[in-house]
């Protein structure tokens, strides 16, 4: 398969499948990434990779998307996948048809399990229950609706060109195509938000039972234009240690509704963990196809060039659209596994680490993990390794001992 694709300087077409007898690597089957990166309108927040939806456009990437899925598709017909993630951008500014090609595309190139999990982000405004309907005919059996927040106050100062009521009604209307695995997107921290109106929206998501919650800190990158927003309109951020409660007290409403917190960001009914986001933080194997979409796979690392009109003409002259590429050290490896291992609840299996790599956790970086086990950041339990929720806030100063 060229799952591993290559760079400018290793064309494309590297057969995966025969190097691997079938098998990606060692990290269990793939999860497949499709990048949509078109938006109705921009987000003042958004850092994300996307670009304004344009008719022509969307069918030129399309077009391209495709002629990459086929190039992949050559040696990998038998390697194993279980998952295929729509994201973006927001992948349903797609037709149903536009989505139901691209998941036949996907089925002949991998070996994509018959019960895939295939999730699609949606945007509520979007919504529609034809377009629902539709996609969930084409193979979408999850959807991420990407909220941010149930208060119309919060969502005017974002930005977004959804209302609550419009959110609300598009969770409805998506139960009502079928979707029983459907993932709400909230976040915390937004200006002006106080703790009492951040459990407002919490508690309305509550209230429609979702499977699955993600719940993000805003973070203001130097340039956003909600910076400037907020200067002239004289809004502010809580204070930090404000946004610690906001954090808490979420997740603990969702832990009492019945929500299992396995990631720092997400919490799921039993069942409804995100089989496709789990290998980002286990260790697992993707690969991304489009603009910017990044894949680990087979020991090796790349990500697509960023720019949509860079990435079509790539993939029309014939080359591969690789930004970047290198082989991964073990070393690397090995702090990745530590640095996304600990972002779940379950944590680190250091008898993992020792087999896996040879090395023991607590003899290598015993010393610098010691003092947040005595702050209560940090929960040694026989093989395993793992942060509390108080270490969950700090994670990036605990996870610094991994990267030094
Ligand atoms: S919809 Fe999402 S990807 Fe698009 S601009 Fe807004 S935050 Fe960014």
């Amino acid at each position: 398969m060229s799952v591993l694709r290559g760079t400018d300087a290793s064309p494309p077409g590297t057969d995966l499948g025969s190097r691997s007898g079938g098998q990606p690597d060692d990290r269990g089957p793939l999860g497949l990434y499709l990048h949509i990166p078109f938006c109705e309108a921009i987000c003042n927040y958004c850092n994300f990779n996307r670009g304004l939806f344009d008719v022509g456009l969307k069918r030129r990437y399309l077009h391209a998307l495709h002629q990459e899925l086929e190039r992949a598709s050559t040696a990998s017909r038998q390697v194993p996948a279980d998952s295929l993630f729509f994201g973006g951008g927001t992948p349903s500014v797609l037709d149903p048809d536009e989505v139901r090609a691209l998941v036949a595309h996907c089925r002949s190139a991998v070996n994509l399990a018959p019960e895939a999990e295939i999730t699609l982000e949606v945007n509520p405004e979007t919504v529609s229950p034809a377009r629902l309907d539709g996609y969930r005919e084409s193979g979408v059996n999850r959807l991420s609706l990407g909220v941010q927040s149930f208060r119309d106050e919060d969502l005017s100062r974002l930005g977004r060109l959804h209302t609550a009521a419009r959110a609300i009604e598009a969770f409805q209307v998506a139960r009502a195509a079928g979707f029983d695995d459907i993932s709400i997107d909230l976040m915390v921290w937004l200006p002006e938000q106080t703790v009492e109106a951040w459990l407002e929206s919490v508690e309305t998501l509550v209230g429609l039972e979702p499977d699955h919650v993600s719940f993000y800190l805003l973070e203001l990158y130097p340039n956003a234009p909600l910076k400037d927003e907020m200067a002239r309109g004289g809004w502010a951020q809580a204070p930090q240690d404000r946004a610690a409660d906001m954090y808490q007290v979420g997740v603990d409403r969702l832990a009492a509704a019945g929500y299992e917190q396995y990631e720092i960001s997400n919490a799921a009914h039993a069942g409804r963990r995100s089989r496709h986001n789990l290998k980002y933080w286990s260790d697992g194997a993707w690969v991304g196809f489009g603009c910017g979409a990044h894949s680990t796979c087979a020991g090796e690392r790349w990500q697509n060039v960023s720019g949509i009109g860079d990435y079509i003409d790539l993939v029309d002259e014939g080359r591969a659209p690789v930004g970047n590429h290198r082989r991964l050290s073990r070393e690397e490896r090995l702090t990745d596994t530590m640095f996304l291992g600990l972002r779940l609840s379950d944590g680190i299996d250091m008898a993992a680490v020792r087999r896996q790599y040879g090395v023991d956790v607590w003899s290598r970086w015993g010393p610098e993990l010691a003092p947040f086990v005595e702050s209560g950041l940090l929960v040694r339990q026989s093989d395993r390794l793992r942060l509390t929720r108080s270490g969950m806030l700090l994670s990036n100063e605990v996870m610094q001992v991994f990267v030094s």
